[in-house]
């Protein structure tokens, strides 16, 4: 764990950690860390901690982490020699303990650590789903205090550990992952706690590139192409930031790995505008109808970071990657694919990325030696699930014209509650 100070990428300013998410010269940019520690390191704790690129001096102790393996079966079944899979999720027989089947615990590990190193009383957060259970479980282990918003329309994907009932949630009846951040970020103002800042807090972006850093710690090296689906683009900006830092400790490689990312048809924004060459999303591609139609309603975010300076546009161009539409059919072939093939079922975020390396295979855009890293981003619900800790989400209703008299009133009840 190291001090670290956060870059702009568009000026090259530095700036001071505290309480700052953008840039004042650039607000269309993101901030990165930027650690003084430029060598790699693994130390002698457990889970995600013990990495040393993470913006936290003191952790906790313990913490689930990524389980990274050579694929034999799938890997046959594609052609490929060279096939890392990056289970994040539930599976105790490859020694997989992250309960709640979601990447986004590392991104919770971190952004409440973070932002209780910093002195937060707590924080608001938006989510679409997996997001909002990794920082239910994280409040309800730590007691740090936060209040999360999530669109009605996710709630029959999501649930919440049993042991993460209390934590509040209010469910917004009329609206979409969009509309939550933008209660959230009025919530936040009522009730000073802070918003958490969604892809601009640096915090959840390096709890993300914990995948990769797990990675290159099993692999020994960079992969050549690494596959994730994509909502809001956060996680594979993170993957990005972190193949630079590996770059500049120069023992892992020398080229970035081309990022492959991918979005649920007909909803992919991101995937349209980068199969024109653009890097403004068009906003007939973020129409919310387009959202009743896909399966993975954890990749709905209508605000992703694509064109922000440091964003996923530059992820693609620096890595020279690429991206892929998925339909409803193509993901839930490679979600049984995948379940059949290595034994262990997986979210369909995850099926979506599988889909991707199917389709990048069949069109010769990555080479059979390759070294791949394919995110599996969840999975291992089902036993969850049979042991019976998961649960539906019981939220408070509300509107996302709620009042301001409203948001106190609700503030007062569920925080009472608990
Ligand atoms: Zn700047």
């Amino acid at each position: 764990m190291s001090d670290y100070l956060l870059h702009c990428r568009k000026c090259g300013s530095y700036l001071r950690v505290e309480d700052c998410i953008s840039c004042e010269h650039c607000p269309d940019a993101l901030l990165r860390s930027e650690f003084p520690d430029l060598r790699f390191r693994v130390e002698r704790r457990r889970g995600i901690w013990r990495f040393n690129w993470l913006p936290v001096q003191a952790p906790r102790e313990g913490s689930a982490a990524p389980v990274v393996y050579r694929s034999e079966r799938l890997g046959d079944r594609l052609g490929l020699k060279n096939l890392f899979v990056a289970f994040n999720g539930f599976w105790p027989e490859r020694g997989a303990q992250v309960e709640t089947c979601t990447f986004k615990q590392f991104e919770a590990e971190v952004v409440l650590a973070n932002a209780r190193e910093q002195g937060k009383n707590g924080l608001v957060i938006a989510s679409a789903g997996n997001t909002a259970r990794a920082f239910a479980h994280l409040s309800a282990q730590t007691g740090f205090p936060v209040v999360i918003v999530v669109p009605c329309m996710c709630l029959n994907e999501m649930w919440y550990l049993k042991s993460a009932t209390r934590v509040p949630t209010a469910v917004i009846q009329d609206g979409d992952y969009a509309d939550a951040i933008d209660v959230a970020e009025r919530i936040a103002r009522v009730s000073g706690m802070p918003f958490e800042g969604g892809v601009r807090n640096v915090a959840k972006r390096d709890g993300l590139g914990v995948v990769l850093m797990e990675a290159v710690s099993a692999i020994g090296r960079l992969p050549d192409a690494y596959f994730q689906a994509v909502g809001s683009g956060a996680g594979a900006i993170a993957v990005w930031e972190m193949a630079e830092r590996f770059l500049l400790d120069g023992r892992f490689g020398e080229r970035l790995p081309r990022l492959y990312l991918a979005q649920n048809l007909p909803f992919a924004p991101m995937f349209r505008a980068w199969k024109r060459g653009e890097r403004r999303l068009a906003s007939v591609d973020l129409d919310p109808g387009l959202i009743e139609e896909i399966s993975t309603r954890v990749l709905s975010s209508r605000y992703p970071a694509y064109a922000i300076c440091g964003g996923v546009y530059d992820a693609l161009t620096a890595s020279d990657g690429n991206m892929y539409g998925i339909t409803n059919g193509e993901m839930a072939e490679a979600r049984l694919l995948f379940e059949e093939m290595e034994g262990i079922d997986i979210v369909p975020a995850a099926a979506i990325a599988v889909a991707a390396l199917q389709k990048s295979v069949k069109a010769k855009e990555i080479a059979s030696d390759e070294l791949i890293l394919l995110n599996i981003t969840g999975g291992g619900e089902k036993a969850i699930r049979r042991e019976g800790r998961a649960v539906m989400v019981e939220g408070d209703f509300i509107s996302k014209t709620i009042s301001q008299e409203g948001i106190e009133e609700l503030l007062c009840h569920v925080l009472k509650r608990n």
